[in-house]
């Protein structure tokens, strides 16, 4: 069980993720449970590492950040024994849960479940904060925003749990954020692919990490709400599937299955750009190097001879430190200056169904066009098409798209 940050914020919340717990224990259950920092809790957090020094050592930023999920483990545990249900926590670097690669967005390596899963045979409950992990040089670290979710499934994974039910604040997957779209549908069930592609375009109900390691893994996830009224049994989420899974349990499959929206990327244009073999190669190789994620990118056709303007986008908190790798490669790529805009939105629309229909893409393009949204930027993949639009746009666009496909609920 994983409860996310809404659903531990406070002693009455972390009461009723408590009596959810003792539920299922009474069910003759084996029970760890992943639990977030209260929310709002790692923003504040982040904002102190920012206020004192701007150019934090990520190894240090992780030492801070990680207290928010020491706290709320502590505090499930000491409800759950104050309700007569033996409980204890295990901190990341306790069990521990490995991590590698980088501070900030570390990947687990690998969970130790020995200890935990002889405390759990004893019908004592394990909590585990989630989000944390140990370096093999033995500092702490963080997985990355939404990390939770992740450590979840890994620990699910590692004890090969019958089940990962993640607790939120909606109860379960919708066709899009049931915050901006009222009529918004839940999915009773939804593929890892579709689950994967929806997370990583920016619906941030799943951490797109967990997504990719529960397919992996084959680990049978459930998203369902932890606001329940009294002593009531949580109502049913949605399971996240196989392919073949799903054919059983639909008989039509829709077109398209979501919508998701993304403000947190940036768009850059670098204009007149040599149109010669290794322009393109001599722009991405510094940020590449950087370690930054390239997204949408368009060449245009030159349009003086052997010019032409390249444009692309990066997550927005990478724009300042984009800008600066390409001014100082400007001899080698020869441009003649970079225009930036972060008041920009990726909205994507992402279904399976699409591997096997035409004009989907057109669908979306029309619909746009008639509410008078231009599009700037476009990109595909198999079973996705994302459009960058004006980031004033995006509730409107997401609305015209989720009724143009159908998708309102009546
Ligand atoms: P938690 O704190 O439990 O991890 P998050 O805030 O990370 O919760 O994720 C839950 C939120 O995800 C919901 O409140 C909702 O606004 C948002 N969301 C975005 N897209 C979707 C979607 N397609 N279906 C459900 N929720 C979505
Ligand atoms: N508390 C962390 C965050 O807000 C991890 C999580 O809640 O998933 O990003
Ligand atoms: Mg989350």
């Amino acid at each position: 069980m994983k409860f996310g940050g809404t659903s531990m914020a406070g002693t009455e919340r972390i009461r009723t993720v408590a009596k959810l717990v003792a539920r299922e224990v009474a069910n003759g259950n084996e029970v760890a449970v992943v639990v977030s920092a209260m929310a709002g809790e790692t923003d504040r957090l982040v904002n102190f590492c920012r206020e004192a020094n701007p150019r934090y050592d990520p190894a240090e930023y992780d030492v801070v950040v990680a207290a928010g999920e020491q706290i709320t483990s502590g505090l499930l545990a000491l409800t759950l024994q104050a309700m007569g249900t033996p409980a204890r926590s295990w901190l990341g670097w306790q069990l521990p849960i490995r991590t590698e690669e980088a501070h900030a967005r570390a990947r687990i390596a690998d969970i130790d479940t020995g200890a935990l899963a002889a405390a759990m045979a004893k019908g004592e409950v394990a909590v585990i904060p989630g989000f944390q992990g140990l370096m093999d040089d033995g500092r702490v670290s963080t997985l990355g925003r939404g990390g939770s979710d992740t450590s979840a499934v890994a620990v699910a994974a590692a004890l090969k749990a019958d089940r990962c039910d993640i607790y939120t604040d909606v109860d379960g997957v919708y066709t899009t954020d049931p915050r901006i779209v009222a009529r918004a549908r839940k999915l009773d069930y939804v593929t890892y692919e579709e689950m994967l592609e929806l997370a990583s375009v920016g619906a941030k109900v799943l951490q797109t990490r967990s997504v990719g390691l529960a397919m992996k893994e084959g680990v049978r996830v459930q998203v369902l709400s932890s606001f329940v009224e009294g002593d009531e049994a949580p109502k049913k989420g949605t399971m996240i599937v196989s392919d073949e899974e799903i054919e059983e349990h639909q008989m039509e499959r829709q077109l398209i299955t979501g919508i998701a929206h993304d403000k947190n990327e940036a768009k850059i244009i670098v204009t007149r750009v040599p149109d010669k073999p290794g322009a393109v190669a001599n722009i991405f190789g510094p940020l590449a190097a950087a370690g930054i994620n390239v997204d949408m990118i368009i060449q245009n056709v030159g349009r003086e001879k052997g010019e032409t303007d390249v444009t692309f986008t990066v997550p927005a908190t990478d724009l300042i430190r984009s800008i600066d790798l390409l001014e100082a490669a400007k001899d080698k790529i020869g441009f003649n200056r970079i225009i930036s805009d972060d008041k920009v939105a990726k909205i994507s629309v992402v279904g399976v169904g699409m591997k096997s229909h035409a004009g989907v893409a057109s669908t979306m393009f029309r619909a746009l066009a008639d509410r008078g949204i231009n599009i700037q930027a476009i990109s595909t993949s198999e079973i996705k098409v994302s459009v960058l639009i004006d980031e004033d746009e995006t509730e409107l666009a997401v609305r015209v798209l989720h009724t143009a496909y159908g998708l309102d609920a009546d």
